[in-house]
């Protein structure tokens, strides 16, 4: 955590795609058999190997235990046939962990599959046109009659949903770092900007307003990266309430970076908004963050199920 956000300060788009590519490493080393880890460290030899995570489809962002993809057994094989959308790195990795549906509607009913790069019947759709995050392809990933062996399966068959939530929980405090190495970096820049420049016969800096914004932003970017720093406790301690406190980080962390970000851009003025001073480009790229490893919108949908679900009841697993 503490390194992504350090990368991060060199760019936030590199640095999140390498967080993707590690917290798909983290659940074929943690889920997968010996066998399977061998198969995935050998594609090591190849320079800038990664591995990624398609789950959302066309149809399912958001309610992401309505996975359509299917994988259908044939003898002693799957054949895996649907579609990906917004896949991070798609076309470029050399191992897919792939949700698909293998039995009943709902999350019980999601397989999680290891699939080459190289599949027969894999293809990939056209590079997206983004905001942001330019460092990394996005592209949908196209199954149609994918044929994996049935030991591509990772984890039990019926368990891909609680195996790519449980990797979300350090995925998201790992994007939640990218913002906060982000917005730093974009405030280091105005402190040194508001010294700078020059208005009405001062420096910014001497402005009251000015500072008590350098301070706002500074405060913020603390408590975000307190929160950051208890959600990686939570899950290290393998907390009961991880699921919630890594949800509270991700959802503060990336409004708080964006929101740094952003008034920075300000205090740069019309400078800000220009390529040159680099700000823009960290505001592109933080602002996906507050929609994916989850929306900012389903991270408050985790907190407020498990404020509200009934004493004793089990603790939820979140949607994506
Ligand atoms: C650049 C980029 C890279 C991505 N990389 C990947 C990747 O590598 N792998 C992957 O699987 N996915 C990836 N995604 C997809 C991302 O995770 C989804 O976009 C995200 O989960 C939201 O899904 P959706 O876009 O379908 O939005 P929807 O689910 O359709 O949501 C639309 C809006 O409705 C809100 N909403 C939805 N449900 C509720 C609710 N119950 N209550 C309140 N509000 C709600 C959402 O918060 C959002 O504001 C990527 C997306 C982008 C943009």
């Amino acid at each position: 955590m503490a390194i992504f956000e350090e990368l991060a300060k060199g760019d936030p788009a590199v640095a999140a795609y390498i967080s993707i590519h590690n917290m798909v490493v983290w659940m074929i080393d943690s889920y997968g058999d010996d066998a399977q880890r061998a198969v995935v460290a050998a594609a090591d030899g190849d320079a800038g190997v990664r591995r990624l995570l398609p789950l959302t489809e066309p149809g399912v962002g958001s309610d992401a235990a309505n996975v359509a993809t299917s994988a259908v057994r044939d003898g002693d094989d799957y054949v895996l046939t649907g579609v990906k959308q917004f896949i991070s790195g798609a076309g470029e990795a050399a191992v897919y962990v792939v949700m698909a549906r293998t039995g009943e509607p709902g999350a019980r009913g999601i397989s999680a599959f290891l699939v080459p790069g190289d599949a027969e019947a894999l293809s990939f759709g056209a590079p997206e046109k983004k905001m942001g995050w330019h460092a990394q392809p996005t592209r949908q990933v196209i199954f149609d009659g994918v044929r994996v062996p049935a030991s591509a399966m990772l984890g039990d068959e019926g368990r891909g949903f609680a195996i790519a939530m449980s990797a979300l929980n350090g995925g998201r405090l790992n994007i939640a770092a990218c913002s906060l190495g982000g917005a730093q970096w974009a405030l280091d820049r105005a402190v040194q900007y508001v010294h700078e420049r020059m208005a009405f016969g001062e420096p910014l800096a001497e402005k009251q307003s000015i500072l008590f914004a350098i301070a706002d932003m500074r405060t913020d970017l603390h408590a975000a990266r307190l929160m950051v720093r208890d959600g990686a406790q939570a899950v290290d301690e393998k907390a009961p309430d991880a699921t919630m406190r890594c949800a509270m980080a991700k959802r503060f962390a990336t409004d708080a970076g964006f929101d740094v970000a952003n008034r920075a851009l300000q205090l740069h003025g019309g400078y800000g908004y220009l390529q040159d001073y680099g700000i823009e480009k960290v505001v592109r790229d933080l602002r996906v963050h507050q929609i994916l490893e989850g929306t900012n919108e389903i991270m408050r949908l985790i907190v407020g199920r498990e404020m509200l679900r009934p004493a004793g009841s089990a603790s939820m697993r979140s949607a994506s």
